[in-house]
């Protein structure tokens, strides 16, 4: 599978969104990856409805919610409506996982799932058929500039196997200190969606399109 490149627009200029979003396609990113928090599946705030809508005419590449919120159920249509093409939902935040997933592909956008670092990814096994894509975090969620956690390599290859095995094309994200050092571990082991935010993308040291090449280069090289 083709390793693609996210943004994650959290770590982008807050004050300058628009051209932020329009950039980061221009750089070579695959897609736009927006951080959404509520204050309580996380201590932190993040992107809104509105905020998607206003900056999804500034590039023309996937946008995609990574829902970090207590009961996804309630908030997923909004986002889809919003102009999301992924939406991706927390396994911890979900009571009865099926409905929401399904609820997001039948509103016309692909459904994700996502595994916080102490979750064990065995209960995907069971919805691996209803899932465009999981996402593992690499970091604790919540805030940008997290610690990497070494013990999210095995889980990926965990994550791999079990996608390999099941004969389905679902694409691995690894989202948290995302860059050129961690993504040779990551990519080994199975990850093909790489989003990159502070330590990967959003450097002071280099422009946004070198960043990008040399995250495409680090995964590429791996495999
Ligand atoms: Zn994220």
């Amino acid at each position: 599978m083709r390793s693609r490149i996210a943004a994650s627009m959290m770590c982008a200029d807050a004050g300058n969104l628009l051209s932020g979003a329009r950039a980061a396609a221009v750089a070579g990113v695959d897609l736009l990856h927006f951080d959404v928090m509520d204050g309580r599946f996380v201590p932190n705030f993040g992107f809104a409805p509105w905020m998607i809508k206003a900056l999804k005419g500034a590039a023309d590449i996937p946008f995609e919610v990574h829902l970090m919120v207590e009961d996804p159920e309630r908030h997923a249509g909004v986002f889809v409506d919003a102009g999301a093409d992924i939406v991706i939902i927390h396994l911890e935040a979900c009571r009865n996982i099926y409905p929401v997933l399904k609820g997001i592909r039948r509103a016309g956008a692909q459904a994700g799932v996502a595994l916080s670092p102490a979750t064990s990814p065995e209960p995907l096994k069971y919805i691996l058929p209803y899932v465009d894509v999981v996402t593992i975090m690499t970091v604790s969620p919540g805030f940008a500039g997290g610690e990497f956690l070494p013990e999210m390599v095995s889980k990926v290859e965990e994550v791999s196997k079990m996608i390999g095995a099941s004969g389905l094309a679902v694409p691995v994200e690894v989202d948290g200190n995302i860059n050129a050092r961690t993504i040779p571990l990551l990519a080994r082991a199975g990850a093909n969606v790489f989003v990159g935010g502070s330590s990967g993308l959003y450097r002071k040291d280099v422009e946004l399109s070198q960043a990008v090449r040399e995250m495409r280069a680090a995964a590429e090289g791996a495999c």
